[in-house]
């Protein structure tokens, strides 16, 4: 395929990764003519920022394949996808990252057992298969445990942790007729990611390590970068290099791990597209990942990872007690400070609805200064329903 013709980009998916991944491919328009995507919403926040949108569920075949035949080259912003369809596509349509990743990386099992054979450090853990199995696994790692979805969970919530031996029936009921495996829990003393990308040509960019921090279960704010050791920083961006030379395929991936307290550096999980870890990179970075991303798949030279100022983002999650349709959210510009509302059309309790960027532009504020303003605007920010 002659690279110079700007291409049509299929991505499936359509929420807040998906919107900002057309924003990015639709600022490059000499690489990039179109964007589709397809989501099961319509008007789908990606749909929103310009990309046409075929609404039907994630796992449509004919859907995917509808896809397909609209675009030269397909990505994904979730991974719900189904990796047998996506494998079953032939050339001259691109799937990145490849299927066959994406296949390893939904299970959490085989993802972890992917991982620890080939080295790189991951929690203990083990598959579960009933709840006499769960019974008899649990003491090898003692209380608490976690119990994980293998597949289909986010934001946490494929997960439980189970305190104690009068939780473990109820627990295992929750996750009953799914896969299941449970880990061993980790005092960590951090959270933290690096977001990676590679290009078609095997070139790979990893950005600085950043810090998370979760409230139950969800991320809420990123700090950039970790206030870590650089030792550490630099064992957590090898092990991204790493990981990434162990899967297959185009794209940025997020690579999350822990800090544990005796400083050892263990990976999470990896998510095989852009992250919410990485959106603080929208204007703290030479090139955003969403930019990134897009590059990698049409095999054009990655963007610099340089980080050019010090962020937080902060999430805006959707208010513990309210359900549907709100009044849209804007901010006064103040330098520095950038909202980004993702355009959903209902607020649910924990949803992400938007993020907050908080950027030292002039080099000037400590971390605890941008912490404290992330706040100060997310509590500015209130949901009214839509009369
Ligand atoms: P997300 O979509 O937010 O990435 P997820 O549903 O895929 O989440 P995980 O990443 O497995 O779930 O776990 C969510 C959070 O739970 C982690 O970020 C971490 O805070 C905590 N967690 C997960 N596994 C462990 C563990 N083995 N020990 C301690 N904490 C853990
Ligand atoms: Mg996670």
């Amino acid at each position: 395929m002659n690279q110079h013709v700007s291409k049509v980009l299929g991505i499936i998916g359509g929420g807040q990764l998906g919107m900002m991944l057309t924003e990015a491919a639709r600022s490059m328009p000499e690489h990039v003519s179109k964007v589709v995507v397809l989501d099961p919403t319509t008007n789908c926040p990606a749909a929103r920022a310009g990309a046409q949108q075929i609404v039907a569920d994630f796992k449509d075949k004919n859907a995917i394949v509808e896809l397909s035949m609209q675009s030269d080259i397909i990505t994904y912003e979730i991974e719900s996808g189904d990796s047998q369809v996506l494998e079953s596509l032939t050339a001259p349509i691109s799937v990145s990252p490849s299927p066959a990743t994406l296949r390893i990386i939904q299970d959490k099992f085989l993802q972890k057992t992917f991982l620890r054979d080939n080295n790189i450090p991951v929690p203990k853990f083990l598959a579960i298969e009933s709840l006499a199995d769960l019974k008899s696994k649990i003491p090898l790692f003692g209380y608490p445990v976690l119990l994980k979805m293998r597949r289909d969970a986010y934001d946490g919530r494929g997960n439980f942790r189970i305190e104690n031996q009068d939780q473990v029936e109820s627990a295992y009921g929750l996750f009953e007729g799914k896969q299941m495996m449970i880990e061993k829990m980790i005092d960590f003393k951090m959270e933290i990611s690096v977001i990676a990308a590679r290009n078609t040509n095997g070139e790979i960019a990893t950005y600085p390590a950043v810090e998370n921090i979760h409230k139950e279960n969800i991320l809420e704010m990123t700090i950039a970068p970790a206030r870590i050791e650089p030792e550490i920083a630099e064992r957590a961006e090898t092990i991204a290099r790493k990981t990434m030379d162990i899967f297959h395929g185009a794209g940025v991936f997020g690579i999350e791990m822990f800090v544990t307290r005796d400083d050892s550096v263990l990976v999470n999980e990896i998510a095989p597209r852009v992250h919410n870890s990485g959106h603080h990179t929208l204007q703290s970075s030479e090139t955003s990942q969403f930019e990134q991303h897009v590059r990698a798949i049409l095999g054009l030279p990655l963007g610099s990872t340089r980080l050019k100022h010090r962020a937080v983002m902060r999430n805006i999650l959707g208010p513990k007690d309210f359900k549907g349709r709100y009044k849209p959210i804007t901010l006064e510009n103040k330098k520095g400070i950038y909202l980004k509302m993702y355009h959903k059309d209902e607020a649910k309790p924990q949803r992400k609805l938007g993020h907050i960027n908080v950027i030292d532009i002039d080099d000037t504020e400590d971390i605890n200064t941008l912490i404290n303003k992330a706040e100060q605007v997310r509590n500015l920010i209130k949901f009214e329903p839509l009369g």
